[in-house]
């Protein structure tokens, strides 16, 4: 039975027969209660309950020689279906490979009302400011990160120290503020102006990673369309994300999609992710595609290069019952390797959607999927919901009203 076809309970036991979960975990899962009143407490403010989003997984990522079921939270009908549907064809041309490089996370010191002759005293001092800051956070240095760099930069009205801190498996955020912090005092205590403010940059210039997939034109092929036109196609389309910006910027949706999806279902701060992924993209001067699209070799190669932030440690990650679900079912060893997955899985979603849209359009998948959340929107319930969504098929035509008329005709 495909997994698609699976009920929910069947998905459970296909997770526990592969060993992905153990029994506690599938309770967790059969609960579908996966936050505490006190958990809820501790981690926000003025809580009143809990908000649910649907949790799921995407099947057959073939990651750097590895196979993964990757959980990804997400309301948007076939999101998590085009995510394994691109993930299949890439895994029958060889899989991804990803190249991560550095896991450097920024942290500025803004000063103002300082000499130039204070800069270049506090640059004589650099070493002697770097080891103070490399001391501010003891147990960073012990698992082989810590502060790696530190730069002057002189801005119109302010100078800035920055300071590049290997987070190693941390998203980072508060531990690079509570080493800015600790740096700027000693700062503070050299100079005669004042410290503006001590704060991590998002921007992620030291996360980014490059996720390749090589695919087989038979991958490609639709029943009217050969793989290599469909290739050609899709290299068309990606190029015209390069010059025009407000497709550049849907392309780059489609791969949020993935992103996103898997940033929240390991309990990472995907506004942070945002922020970073949007600032990347307009890295040029002119907002650009995280993907691009070629052919080599007879075969279609996608490559998609982009920062993502995100720790497989800290933050609400140990805190969030499913986040540390979702990293036991990934196997998540490190930072780098949930960095990868989150990358080959934005790159997927990259490929259903360029696929789609050159070969039938995104509407014929995308409707077909989405026509049980119009059901419900509707009012459908129980067996109701696929009994409209069918019809809704059927018909063609995905408008709230039809999906109104088509469960009143049910229920006469
Ligand atoms: P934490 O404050 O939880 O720090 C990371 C923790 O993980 C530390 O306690 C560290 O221990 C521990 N740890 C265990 N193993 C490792 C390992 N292998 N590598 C690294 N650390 C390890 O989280 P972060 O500093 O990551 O901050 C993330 C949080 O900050 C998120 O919740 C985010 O939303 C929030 N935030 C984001 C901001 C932004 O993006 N602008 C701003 C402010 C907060 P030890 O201390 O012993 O080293």
């Amino acid at each position: 039975m495909k997994i698609y076809e699976m009920t929910d309970e069947q998905r459970i036991k296909y997770l526990l027969d592969g060993g992905y979960i153990d029994e506690t975990q599938a309770q967790l899962l059969r609960e579908r209660q996966t936050i505490s009143t006190d958990l809820a407490d501790s981690l926000s403010e003025n809580q009143v309950g809990s908000f649910s989003l649907p949790y799921g997984f995407a099947t057959d990522f073939l990651i750097d020689g590895t196979d993964y079921l990757v959980p990804m939270v997400i309301e948007e009908p076939s999101v998590i279906a085009a995510a394994s549907n691109a993930a299949k064809r890439v895994k029958k041309s060889g899989g991804f490979k990803t190249f991560p490089t550095s896991r450097i996370v920024y942290g500025q010191i803004v000063l103002e009302n300082v000499t130039a002759a204070e800069i270049a005293e506090l640059q004589q001092h650099d070493s002697e400011i770097l080891k103070f800051a490399q001391q501010a956070h003891p147990s960073l240095i012990k698992r082989g990160g810590g502060v790696v760099s530190l730069k002057f930069n002189h801005y119109e009205h302010f100078e800035e120290v920055e300071l590049g801190i290997d987070t190693v498996d941390a998203m980072g955020a508060n531990m690079v503020n509570s080493i800015l912090e600790k740096t700027a005092h000693k700062i503070a205590s050299m100079i005669s102006g004042d410290v503006l403010c001590s704060i991590l940059s998002n921007s992620g210039v030291g996360q980014v990673i490059t996720v390749e997939a090589k695919v087989d034109y038979e991958q490609l092929a639709t029943k009217t369309m050969s793989g290599e036109e469909v290739a050609g196609r899709i290299v068309k389309l990606s190029t015209f994300a390069k010059e025009s910006v407000k497709r550049a910027i849907t392309h780059n949706k489609g791969i949020m999609n993935g992103v996103d999806a898997v940033l929240l279902a390991t309990g990472n701060d995907f506004r942070a992710q945002e922020a970073a992924a949007h600032s990347f993209a307009f890295e040029s001067g002119q907002y650009q595609p995280f993907s691009e699209w070629r052919i080599a070799d007879n075969k279609l190669v996608g490559t998609l290069k982009m920062p993502i932030e995100l720790g497989s440690v800290g933050g609400a990650i140990r805190a969030l019952p499913m986040a540390q679900l979702s990293l036991a079912i990934m196997k998540i060893q490190n930072s780098r390797q949930l960095q990868s997955v989150v990358g080959a899985v934005g790159l997927a979603n990259n490929l259903s959607a360029l696929r789609a849209l050159v070969t039938t359009g995104i509407q014929a998948g995308h409707m077909g999927l989405q026509s049980k959340s119009l059901a419900v929107s509707a009012g459908a319930v129980g067996p109701e919901i696929d009994q409209v969504a069918h019809k809704l098929n059927q018909t063609k035509d995905y408008t709230l009203q039809n999906a109104e008329n088509i469960l009143l005709e049910l229920r006469k």
